[in-house]
């Protein structure tokens, strides 16, 4: 259907639901006190739907499904192959929904369509890429010869805890759902409150592709309530946690007194280094993709350009040039690079910084709302230059349209300013010296560096970061051993 606007007519999904459910041991129920919360959408921000607000007493329900799937269903104890050809039948049906999941997410979130499109892609891609390694899986054995045969038994843990942020909401379920379903556990996920809407699908999804009952649990809610409840449950071995490194520090301790595994995603404020012997235009062209898709709402956004003093200008102006252009428009037009923000509240945040930029660099591109947006968390992407290290815009995790550029002399000083922050989630360098471009990425305090390239994943590396942007990696066999107990077995000859 469509909406007349200030910006024109809007397309906005059909048959929208009004209200979400919790899915429970193969039901959709709402919670025990029937308690539900509000969802807004962030071109309007008008509430269209309610969704169950869980607490202890819907968790502690999930929980007891998903620990009978565990202790007494089929599926931790399926071959392999078996519960691969059903990852790959979710792969097949998601793929096949791209484009309603696309807008779904886009409308709920606020992502542009093309860029949703791109996530749902990937989601099933998660899917197919842990379905394929569970099969080639191979575990050690070791020999001791005429005395010993050591080998190791690989076993599904239990009951994962998965805990999910809005942003890209349903790519990063699935990133957790993919590996946590191929090695043999069983799921509650607690997607983020902001947006629910496309986490409701993955039901139908599971139960079309023929995912047992009780392997799939799904509790909506806040994070103060239904999430705490998750991480504080006894049954629940593994918490998997991607979000800001303040709720991750807070999940540390609150899972402490019950010793569980712990996978943590965290915030980031990567930084993109560009010497002054790099391809300009590949890098401008990069650097602003990097910090401005998915409306900058991105843990690995390039939200930090620390340029060389002899580009520096040059690299500023045609920087904030391209900026202008991009095209800040309704998410679900396919024309939009930049959508609206997820929320009021992360925009007033978001738009709060702006402000304090203008009070630490030099605003060179956007600055606030675009004009002709009265309305909507519409924010224009947002350069500052000359940012000090010690500026809050170059510290602190802004998720959103906004960077920082500062200049640096020596690749010392570059270094310095690169791993001065807290984070240490990404880097990209941009640099054609290859010595250096080897050497520094390997002094770089990140997780995850990008040399001379766009943020493109290859999902057998490792993806996690260092200092406050997280603990524990995942990626490629890391998943595998993230969500399996090893086993050691030892048998005299
Ligand atoms: P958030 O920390 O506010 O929320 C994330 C999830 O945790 C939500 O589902 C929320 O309900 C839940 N939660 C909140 N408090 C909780 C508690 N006390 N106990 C249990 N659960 C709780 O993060 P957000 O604002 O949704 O997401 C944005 C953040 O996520 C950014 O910092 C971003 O960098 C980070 N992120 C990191 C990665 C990564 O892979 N490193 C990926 C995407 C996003």
């Amino acid at each position: 259907s469509n909406q007349v606007t200030q910006q024109g007519t809007r397309h906005v999904p059909a048959d929208l639901p009004d209200r979400i459910q919790h899915y429970i041991g193969g039901k959709f129920v709402d919670s025990a006190d029937g308690d539900t919360f509000d969802v807004l959408e962030p071109v309007t921000n008008d509430v269209y739907l309610q969704a169950a607000a869980g607490k202890q007493a819907d968790v502690d329900r999930a929980v007891d499904a998903a620990r009978d799937a565990f202790l007494n269903g089929p599926w931790p104890r399926m071959v392999p192959r078996e519960r691969s050809r059903i990852l790959h039948r979710i792969a097949d049906i998601v793929e096949s929904r791209d484009a309603r999941l696309a807008e779904l997410e886009s409308f709920d979130s606020g992502l542009p369509i093309t860029q949703a499109l791109g996530q749902a892609r990937r989601a099933a891609e998660n899917f197919r890429f842990f379905a394929d390694l569970v099969v080639a899986q191979a575990d050690d054995t070791f020999k001791v010869p005429g005395r010993q045969i050591n080998y190791v038994n690989r076993k599904p843990i239990g009951v994962a805890g998965l805990i999910t942020p809005w942003n890209t909401p349903f790519m990063l379920e699935s990133w957790k759902l993919g590996p946590a379903l191929a090695t043999g556990n069983t799921v509650v996920l607690k997607p983020a409150e902001f947006t629910p809407l496309s986490a409701s699908l993955w039901a139908g999804i599971f139960e079309e592709a023929g995912l047992p009952v009780g392997v799939f649990n799904l509790v909506n809610g806040l994070g103060e309530e239904a999430g705490d409840a998750l991480v504080k449950h006894p049954d629940v071995p593994l918490i998997s946690f991607t979000g800001e490194s303040s709720t991750g520090q807070l999940i540390f301790a609150n899972a402490a007194p019950y010793l569980k595994g712990l996978s943590m995603e965290l915030g980031g404020k990567s930084p993109a280094v560009v010497f002054a012997d790099a391809d300009l235009d590949a890098a401008i062209d990069a650097t602003i993709f990097g910090v401005f898709s998915l409306n900058g709402e991105r843990c690995t956004a390039g939200s930090r350009i620390l340029v060389e003093r002899a580009v520096y200008d040059e690299f500023v102006e045609r920087y904030a040039e391209q900026a202008k252009r991009v095209v800040v428009g309704d998410p679900q037009d396919p024309r939009t690079e930049v959508g609206a923000l997820v929320h009021p509240e992360h925009y007033d945040k978001v738009v709060s910084y702006i402000e304090i930029g203008k009070t630490e660099g030099r605003l060179v591109a956007g600055g606030g709302r675009p004009e002709g947006f009265e309305t909507g968390n519409y924010v224009a992407p947002t350069v500052f230059a000359d940012v000090p290290p010690s500026a809050r815009i170059f510290q602190e995790e802004i998720f959103g349209p906004v960077v920082a550029i500062t200049p640096f002399d020596t690749e010392e000083e570059a270094l310095a300013l690169a791993n001065g922050v807290r984070y240490g989630l990404a880097a990209y360098v941009w640099t054609n010296d290859l010595k250096r471009a080897h050497n520094f990425s390997q002094a770089i305090e990140a997780g995850m560096v990008w040399l001379n390239s766009n943020n493109v994943r290859d999902l057998r590396t490792p993806f996690g970061g260092v200092k406050a942007s997280g603990l524990g990696h995942e990626g490629g066999y890391r998943s595998i051993d993230f969500y399996t107990d090893q086993q050691a077995v030892h048998v005299t000859l």
